[in-house]
């Protein structure tokens, strides 16, 4: 079990980030993440917890990160394309249909082009623009 003091050292080192979709959120909108997940061997040690919003700790599920990162990369674009679908969860307050979400959110030129899947540094600003 995670105490509030280890969520907001893991939150503090991070950058209020995801991990996976840079979000920069706040206590409300981000949890903590086990990187392997503790059903499969993970500690509560702060090198298996990371900072998640609650979108991609949903669909993450008990996945490693290993595992989910590949997963996101085998459906979507790139990193901005995977963050417009958290920020749809976030304003929806549920997670989309992947499926139908990307059949109604193609990949842009330059999610195509680009692949981009670095992560925005912490507090260095959000990703696409609105609604994040
Ligand atoms: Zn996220």
């Amino acid at each position: 079990m995670i105490n509030d003091d280890t969520r907001h050292c893991v939150f503090q080192r991070d950058g209020y980030t995801c991990r996976f979709c840079g979000h920069v959120g706040n206590a409300v909108t981000l949890e903590v993440d086990h990187s392997v997940p503790v059903a499969q061997g993970g500690t509560d040690h702060g090198n298996n917890l990371q900072t998640a919003c609650w979108p991609c700790n949903a669909l993450k599920s008990d996945r490693k990160t290993k595992a989910f990162d590949a997963w996101l990369r085998y459906n979507f674009a790139s990193r901005a394309h995977y963050a417009r679908y958290t920020a749809a969860a976030r304003a929806n307050g549920r997670l989309p249909n992947v499926d139908r979400w990307l059949g109604n959110n193609p990949p842009s030129l330059v999610d195509r082009l680009f692949k981009d899947w670095s992560l925005p540094a912490p507090h260095a600003g959000r990703w696409g623009g609105s609604g994040l």
